[in-house]
């Protein structure tokens, strides 16, 4: 079935933009291609923002800002909150989008969606409950008012692998903060974007609140924008390496920076784990979004004792997973994002089925039509190789043994990332002492998923600055202010 056809299925066919969505305005372009990564066809094309573009975005963010920032608290939550149900509403059209731009099954789609929306629903109610403080001085003489102001004009970056949630996740604590802000999504993924900014009209979002635009050149637009001394604010989502860049370019204006960075999870089971749950939360932290997902589980540190049957079923349940084009419903593992994702993919698994590792399901990519790569199991890999270093983001699931605790947490923390890890044993009392020593900012224990709107996401080390989500994800968007009082 064809893009356009599949659009003009769709309940609503005005969810379909291609941008840019500034100041209030919707401005028609081309130039950046949309692909089906399930065929490598082209789907369609936005819009190409330039650097006066995102100037333009910016005006207009900053036009809107007192307005929205004067806006009492409840109207805003009241708007965060029509933009949740109409996400909601549209739940299947948004899901159909994100699985022929991204790729990834509709189950998994669906998910996506039920999850972004609940950023929008959490920041609805937590925009009414922005805190305060009143303390006295330790002297006793004075008093100590703190109250919390919107930081400004926010840039917003997101990556492809989660297009709805990673803005929403965004939109939803800047918005309730009192902020405006410039969304910039991903090349690969701008339809699900401009979709929800649709939406986010509808639901009574006010012109230059959420202004989204997409560009072929976003160091140059987003080098410009942090350069605008109207920019107080930079959150990027996406790899560890483009988030060191513009941490050093937002140097030098010195704008606040939350950053949500690449992941290298370890999955850590112990002999006394129940292997059925162990086994059903390792597909989880593994196959959501077919491995593209920065809290997927990397490298899985299996104790001697279960290490076997942990291979056998995890093989059995691997190789039995359907691949397809993420639109089709049977579909359970779709394609990557691009060719070169499967190339990286493929160099990963060489390099350790050359150091010594054997695929027990899997180890070669598909085909040259569409990005598939199998969902494949790797035993005896090497401690030192390649994948265990970097991010996989694809279905790969690579089995080290280890013997001791001491062992296994030395493993695990042998990484520059820090974002989530995930633990399986009987005993919680082991899981939670073993789970203090991990360096990662997220633990699931006895979980194989983490994500939730209401809880603190965000990773230590190299993996990130800052938290998304739970009460603290509004803060990122405020200043402290202090009242230095004397009455
Ligand atoms: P990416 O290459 O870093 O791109 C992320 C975003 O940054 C895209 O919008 C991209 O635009 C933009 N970008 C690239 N270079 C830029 C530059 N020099 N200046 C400004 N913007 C720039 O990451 P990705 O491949 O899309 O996403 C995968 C990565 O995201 C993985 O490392 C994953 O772990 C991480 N991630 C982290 C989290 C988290 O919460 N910690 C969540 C999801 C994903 P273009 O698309 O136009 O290149």
């Amino acid at each position: 079935m064809t893009f356009q056809t599949r659009i003009s299925g769709y309940a609503d066919p005005a969810l379909h933009a291609e941008g840019l969505y500034i100041g209030g305005k919707w401005q028609k372009g081309s130039g950046i291609a949309v692909t089906d990564p399930s065929t490598g066809n082209r789907l369609t094309e936005v819009a190409d923002a330039s650097v006066e573009d995102a100037i333009r975005a910016v005006a207009a963010a900053e036009t809107a800002a007192a307005g929205w920032r004067d806006t009492p608290a409840r109207q805003r939550s009241e708007i965060l909150r029509r933009w949740f149900q109409l996400m909601t509403q549209h739940a299947e059209d948004l899901a159909t989008l994100i699985a022929l731009e991204n790729g990834k099954a509709l189950s998994d789609a669906r998910g996506e969606v039920t999850y972004a929306a609940e950023f929008f629903r959490w920041y609805a109610e937590e925009a009414t409950r922005i805190p305060g403080e009143y303390r006295h001085t330790p002297s006793g003489s004075h008093h100590i008012l703190v109250d919390h102001e919107p930081i400004g004009i926010a840039v917003l970056i997101t990556p492809w692998n989660f297009p709805a949630a990673m803005a929403t996740r965004k939109i939803g604590p800047a918005l309730a903060a009192g902020c405006t802000v410039i969304l910039k999504p991903a090349s690969e993924t701008p339809l699900t974007a401009y979709a929800m900014a649709r939406l986010g009209e509808e639901a009574g979002v006010p012109a230059g609140v959420v202004n989204v635009l997409t560009t072929s050149r976003p160091a140059e637009v987003t080098n410009a924008m942090l350069a605008d001394p109207r920019v107080r604010k930079l959150s990027f989502t996406g790899s560890t390496g483009v988030g060191r860049t513009l941490l050093a370019e937002a140097a030098k204006s010195v704008v606040s920076c939350s950053m949500e960075l690449g992941g290298n999870a370890p999955f850590v089971v112990f002999d006394d784990a129940d292997l059925e749950a162990a086994i059903d939360g390792a597909m989880v932290a593994k196959m959501r979004n077919a491995g593209e997902a920065c809290t997927a589980a990397n490298r899985f540190y299996v104790q001697s004792g279960i290490h076997d049957a942990f291979v056998a079923c995890l093989t059995a349940r691997m190789a039995a997973l359907k691949i397809g084009p993420g639109y089709e419903p049977s579909t359970q593992c779709g394609p990557m994002i691009t060719q070169n994702a499967v190339r990286k993919i493929d160099r990963l698994v060489s390099d350790a089925v050359a150091g010594g590792a054997r695929a027990t399901t899997g180890g070669k990519p598909l085909s040259e039509n569409g990005y598939f790569y199998p969902p494949t199991v790797l035993e005896n890999v090497p401690v030192d190789a390649a994948i265990a270093r970097e991010e996989i983001f694809g279905p790969v699931a690579p089995i080290y043994k280890f013997d001791s605790e001491e062992e296994v947490i030395r493993l695990a923390n042998d990484t520059e990332y820090g974002l989530a890890a995930y633990i399986y044993s009987g005993d919680l009392k082991r899981a939670m002492k073993v789970g203090k020593r991990l360096e990662a900012g997220m633990l699931g224990i006895n979980r194989g998923l983490m994500s939730d709107p209401a809880a603190p996401f965000g990773g230590v080390k190299q993996s990130g600055l800052g938290r998304e989500g739970g009460v603290t994800g509004i803060l990122e968007f405020m200043e402290a202010k202090y009242y230095a009082v004397d009455y």
